[in-house]
């Protein structure tokens, strides 16, 4: 194929989705055809490193093997009973997740959105039937810049203009607080016996992936604890090994299932998981608390036809298996300290970086421009045509984020695609 029949190929595709879809998304201009582990192909058979990972939703890597053979076998047994039945796959799944996870129960959903919705549900109710706050009045506390999903609850509590705008009337009953000050979450409890819950992100991802100070987590668990409030953890773009450990609130443990290192580990009340929890293949999503909580969620409360199913439930217990039998939580702490490495002897040679931060295999650049300037932008058009996928977020801030299964000798050579992209880079005027 020459070049330019497939640059007319690539073309013509994203004619059609300018033409005939909603234009809700502005993805660069590479038409994307193929997958397999670290690698993407676009249709004119040009390969890339993927350093998105489909936002963490393949940490296991494109097409993986033993995902994909669930999936068919899955797809040619049963697919969908809805929950109006019992099906032979829910329940030893359920199993497994709780126990991988360390909690009594799990409620399976779809989409992480779904997966939020239900944990701010089950925090309202527990509010008013178990703490005894008068109906209506439970609050919950949520992070500027929190990005928690795109539906009009979620939406109410956003300090996204783009995301909120023109979306209203909103969701009252969110109180905003700046993320990683402590002093500023005291403050909104004290005096206020309404808050049934804090929700929070461990490494708020969509924001430019911002790291909170050693000891936030552990004191927004504790200031919950005081205050009988319950402590969600929103990890769906940081769990499931991303970080370098199984959950962000698992700190420096590096064990590849759940334990209570009682150093590091911060339980939270609700527990909120997506993305990676679909392999990457089907999507699925749950909260998992413990019986006190999952208790006040009884039949005709709470539901989803497509949540719990055999499909989904077969396919999010392979993507766990995977992550557990192939180490990929301590190949993302081995690898992202090699990143971080790599990307600080960058920043000495360049102008164009100043920052590097992350944790495990969820980093960000920052550029050294203004985030309302098209250099980051730039920058990855730049990189795609060197043959590596990264997408800005928030204007000046690059996320790289590879699928797990990257081995080191892959990651050198994406340093170096990204140390050449940036060092032959020219500034628009
Ligand atoms: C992606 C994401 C969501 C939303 O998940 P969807 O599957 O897109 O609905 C929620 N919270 C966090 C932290 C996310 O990264």
């Amino acid at each position: 194929m020459t070049t330019s029949t497939s640059k007319k190929n690539s073309q013509e595709y994203i004619n059609l989705e300018n033409q005939h879809g909603a234009h809700n998304y502005h993805p660069l201009p590479v038409v994307l055809s193929k997958g397999e582990g670290v690698y993407v192909w676009d249709v004119s058979g040009k390969r890339y490193y993927d350093f998105l990972s489909a936002y963490s939703a393949v940490n296991q890597g494109h097409c993986h093997p033993r995902i994909v053979e669930t999936l068919k076998q899955q797809a040619e047994t049963l697919t969908l009973t809805s929950r109006a039945f019992y099906n032979d796959v829910l329940g030893p799944f359920e199993k497994y997740i709780t126990e991988y996870f360390g909690f009594d129960k799990v409620l399976p959903m779809n989409t992480g959105a779904e997966a939020v919705e239900t944990a701010i549900k089950i925090c309202r109710k527990w509010g008013y039937e178990k703490k005894g706050v008068e109906e209506n009045k439970g609050q919950i506390v949520v992070f500027d810049q929190n990005f928690h999903g795109r539906t009009t609850t979620i939406i109410s509590f956003s300090s996204d203009p783009d995301a909120k705008r023109n979306f209203g009337p909103y969701t009252h009953g969110f109180i905003k607080v700046t993320y990683n000050d402590l002093d500023a979450l005291k403050e909104v409890f004290e005096d206020n016996k309404n808050i049934v819950g804090v929700l929070v992100e461990p490494i708020q991802g969509e924001a430019g992936v911002m790291v909170p100070g050693e000891s936030f987590l552990k004191n927004v668990a504790k200031i919950c604890k005081e205050h009988n409030a319950l402590f969600m953890a929103d990890e769906i773009q940081t769990g499931i090994g991303r970080t370098g450990s199984l959950l962000a609130v698992c700190g420096n443990c590096t064990c590849s299932g759940h334990c209570e290192q009682q150093s590091t580990y911060i339980k939270p009340d609700l527990l909120i998981l997506g993305k990676a929890l679909s392999g990457g293949g089907y999507p699925v999503s749950a909260v998992l608390a413990d019986n006190p909580i999952m208790e006040v969620i009884t039949p005709g409360t709470h539901g989803s036809t497509f949540g719990g199913n055999p499909l989904g439930a077969k396919v999010a217990m392979t993507a766990l298996e995977v992550i557990r039998d192939e180490k990929l939580t301590q190949n993302a702490r081995k690898l992202g300290k090699i990143f971080r490495t790599r990307m600080e002897k960058l920043i000495e040679k360049t102008e164009l970086i100043c920052l590097v931060r992350g944790k495990g295999l969820l980093n960000a650049i920052v550029i050294n421009d203004h985030p309302d300037s098209s250099t980051a932008w730039d920058i990855c058009v730049a990189l795609s045509e060197n043959g590596l996928l990264a997408k800005p977020t928030h204007g000046n801030i690059i996320r790289f984020a590879p699928p797990l299964v990257m081995d080191e000798e892959q990651l050198h050579e994406c340093c170096d695609i990204i140390e050449k992209t940036i060092l032959n880079f020219k500034q628009k005027a």
